[in-house]
């Protein structure tokens, strides 16, 4: 009756991971793309990203190597080599996601898809009908209106840069403007970071953003809190000349704005279908993945639930297992970890003390903030936090935290721990790894005041 049982809309990571796993249980699927299958993530966010925040952290890693006896010449950075490495990784990550979805039997389309009715996509100018649609057409980032605007960069111009600039302002406290402001600053571009707010990354553990604030301050970040940018005007050579909210100017090369994302909702024919969205323009989905029309589904960023790339895959299998492989299952948001880029990095799972504290009766702390052992030979004055939020009834894990060197990979292994429900007992009882970082999670003995 219909050319097919799915067709997915965005072939970002949310809907390459439902189409190739719908697939392979036997359904008839076609993708559609209009830029590049990868997405966000692989294209223009966390991939490339992290190579970037790689390529900065020589910096450090050059003047510390000196401590223990390396006498190196360091003789400049080539943002060119950066840039064209890293887009040869790119393209061949993004063949092998289109090869992924091909050797699965994926019909791949290039174009961008819109709805016509619930149970007809049109990719470039043809119509393709189908019993079940999924949207996964990701988000995109906002700026706000601010005279000047358009001589300022997103997230998605950065990649692509002719030359590093040599001063910026990053516009923004989350995710994306500390972790830019930390490549930018290592890559030696001399970096504002202008936050409206009190301090960055909000939402996250006070004690985590009040320790990032410094290390990002003492690695040379000029952090301007409660500040903003008030126009920004064309000078001479393409510099740009911001004036700040309270009338202090900067001119710099580059000025990026991180001041969020939306979902991608508009022109894609939702209102034809009859498929609600909610007040950000994000496609409202019940927990197994389904919109208020039966046959449309939606996962990752348009929905605007959590915005990460493991969670938008999590959601795409499920929804595919749940649909096409007869495994009802629904995707599990409790306790997502996750880490943001910055120099250093931060790392984290479940609750902050703040949170905690508003939805627990007795919250307990054990915080850890100390130098790493590699630093002790260095004259790297960073410093690592490590934080433990403690339900003081059940001795349940409700929150752990961590800003400094490998806090990714570290917290990893923690979420397995809290995810399984472990107890602060559980932790004393581990016995650590020695020398490491990560063994200071199973020595915290003393509650904080
Ligand atoms: P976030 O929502 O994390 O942060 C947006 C920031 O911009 C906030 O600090 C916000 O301030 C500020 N802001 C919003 N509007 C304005 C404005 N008009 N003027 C000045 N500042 C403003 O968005 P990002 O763009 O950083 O990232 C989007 C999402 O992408 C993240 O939430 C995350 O889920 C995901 N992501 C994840 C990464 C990872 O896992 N490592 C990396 C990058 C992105 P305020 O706090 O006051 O609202």
């Amino acid at each position: 009756m219909f050319d097919y049982d799915l067709v997915v809309i965005g072939g970002g990571s949310g809907g390459v991971r439902a189409a190739r796993i719908a697939a392979g249980h036997g359904a008839r699927v076609a993708i559609c793309e209009e830029y590049r299958y990868g997405g966000t993530c692989v294209i223009r966010g966390c991939v490339p990203k992290k190579m970037m925040v790689y390529a900065a952290h020589f910096h450090d890693d050059f003047s510390d190597s000196a401590h223990y006896g390396w006498n190196l010449s360091v003789n400049g950075f080539d943002w060119s080599t950066l840039i064209q490495n890293k887009d040869k990784e790119i393209d061949r990550l993004n063949g092998i996601y289109e090869n992924l979805l091909k050797n699965a039997g994926v019909i791949l389309l290039h174009g961008r898809g819109q709805l016509l009715d619930a149970n007809t996509v049109e990719v470039d100018g043809k119509p393709l009908s189908t019993k079940n649609i999924l949207i996964a057409t990701g988000g995109t980032p906002t700026m706000p209106n601010v005279p000047g605007i358009e001589h300022a960069i997103s997230s998605n111009e950065i990649f692509h840069l002719k030359q590093k600039p040599k001063s910026a302002v990053v516009v923004g406290g989350g995710y994306i403007a500390v972790e830019f402001a930390g490549i930018l600053n290592g890559l030696g571009t001399d970096t504002n970071l202008v936050y409206r707010g009190e301090q960055i990354l909000r939402g996250f553990d006070n004690a985590v953003r009040d320790h990032l604030a410094e290390e990002i301050i003492k690695k040379g970040v000029n952090l301007k809190l409660n500040s903003n940018i008030a126009s920004i005007e064309l000078g001479a050579d393409g510099r740009k000349n911001v004036t700040f909210i309270d009338g202090s100017k900067a001119e710099v090369d580059c000025v990026m704005y991180a001041t969020g994302r939306k979902p991608n909702t508009d022109g894609l024919g939702l209102d034809l279908a009859g498929v609600e969205l909610g007040a950000k323009g994000e496609i409202k989905v019940g927990d197994n993945s389904q919109t208020n029309v039966d046959n449309i589904y939606a996962v990752g960023d348009v929905t605007d639930r959590i915005a990460l790339t493991p969670v938008a895959t999590m959601e795409g299998h499920a929804f595919a297992d749940s649909l096409f492989g007869g495994n009802q299952r629904l995707p599990d948001h409790s306790n997502v970890a996750s880490a943001v880029f910055s120099q250093p990095p931060v790392a984290t799972v479940g609750l902050s003390e703040e949170q905690a504290r508003e939805s627990h009766a007795s919250v307990d702390t054990y915080t850890s903030d100390f130098k790493i052992l590699k630093h002790t030979l260095t004259d790297n004055t960073e410093r690592t936090l490590i934080k433990l939020v403690v339900d003081g009834e059940s001795d349940k894990i409700l929150g752990a935290h961590m800003v400094g060197p490998d806090a990714a990979e570290i917290m990893q292994g923690i979420a397995i721990a809290v995810k399984m429900g472990a107890r602060k007992a559980d932790f004393d009882a581990t016995v650590g790894i020695h020398p490491s970082t990560a063994e200071e999670f199973c020595t915290l003995r003393t509650k904080d005041k």
